[in-house]
């Protein structure tokens, strides 16, 4: 049975997704390659104002536009970045690139780049950042770097001194995937922080008594903290409208806005 089943699902794949199906074992020299030959690019996703639309920021997100497979998905080639020693270089190519364009947007608008805890291993990312600020002349209020809770996994005083050195930079440190890791609570007492991200998976949930409960909970915990709070993943009205009417101000999601290579950076059109 779990054969025949096996056989239907790989029918079922939609050509679209055919690249990335393709793709599901990426080689870390064709990685490599593509990273020298700049093939791994940003697109943008915005953050914006739920009740005004305006764009807040726009989140970096890596594409890589393969020669041959298509568009890889990131879930599949920064793993491979990850464990290859590849990770720097990439992380570095997408923050210099950001920040680039960044510097052509409306001064009011934000980046926020992902940051791979791998990054912190060789301890040179703070002073990368520095440079890459000081080259593109970016107010470094403008730029917001995503780490998720994964950075508690091999949390060490190095680790704690980079966090403080991007800080004291003037750049925001946010939370990404608010409430999937583990130990999120007690590390909030250890970093600061300028912002949390609630996961995608807490929204997808709604309408439900315990997330919504969630939910409200994290949004307290954020106003007390005196910290931002964005709500990831939202892809209709009824989340749109949820999240409206319990107070949470910021929201990024396919509602309001795809990754793109060119996106919005002035309002979006919110569905009233
Ligand atoms: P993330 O940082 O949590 O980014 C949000 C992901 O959710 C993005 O997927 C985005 O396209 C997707 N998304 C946004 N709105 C919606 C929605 O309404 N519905 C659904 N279903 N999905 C939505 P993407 O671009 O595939 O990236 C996946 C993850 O890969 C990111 O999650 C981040 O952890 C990682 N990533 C992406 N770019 C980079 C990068 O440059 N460096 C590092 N270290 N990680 C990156
Ligand atoms: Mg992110
Ligand atoms: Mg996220
Ligand atoms: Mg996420």
């Amino acid at each position: 049975k779990a054969k025949s089943e096996g056989k239907s699902a790989v029918r079922c794949f939609r050509p679209e997704f055919e690249a990335e199906y393709n793709a599901r074992f990426v080689e870390e020299s064709e990685l490599a390659r593509a990273i020298e030959d700049g093939e791994i690019r940003p697109v943008f996703q915005p953050i914006a104002d739920l009740f005004t639309g305006q764009v807040m920021c726009l989140e970096a997100l890596a594409r890589w536009q393969h020669p041959e497979l298509g568009m890889v998905s990131p879930a599949k080639f920064i793993p491979v970045a990850e464990r290859g020693g590849l990770i720097d270089r990439l992380g570095e190519q997408i923050l210099e690139e950001s920040l680039r364009q960044a510097a052509e947007w409306p001064d009011e608008v934000q980046v926020n780049v992902n940051l791979s805890p791998k990054q912190l291993v060789s301890g040179r990312f703070p002073a990368t950042l520095a440079r890459i600020l000081s080259e593109t002349g970016l107010r470094p209020s403008r730029v917001g770097i995503e780490i998720t809770e994964n950075i508690f996994v091999d949390f060490s005083q190095s680790v704690l001194d980079q966090l403080t050195a991007i800080r004291e930079q003037g750049v925001r440190l946010v939370l990404d995937d608010f409430g999937t890791g583990y130990s999120s609570l007690g590390y909030l007492q250890k970093i600061n922080v300028d912002g949390l991200k609630i996961d995608a998976s807490f929204l997808r949930q709604i309408p439900d008594r315990k997330v919504e409960a969630i939910i409200r909970t994290i949004t307290q915990l954020t106003a007390d903290l005196n910290i931002h709070l964005v709500a990831e993943g939202i892809e209709n009205t009824m989340q749109l409208d949820w999240l409206r009417s319990n107070g949470i101000h910021f929201g990024q999601g396919f509602l309001l806005g795809r990754p793109k290579a060119d996106p919005p950076t002035q309002r979006i059109d919110l569905l009233p």
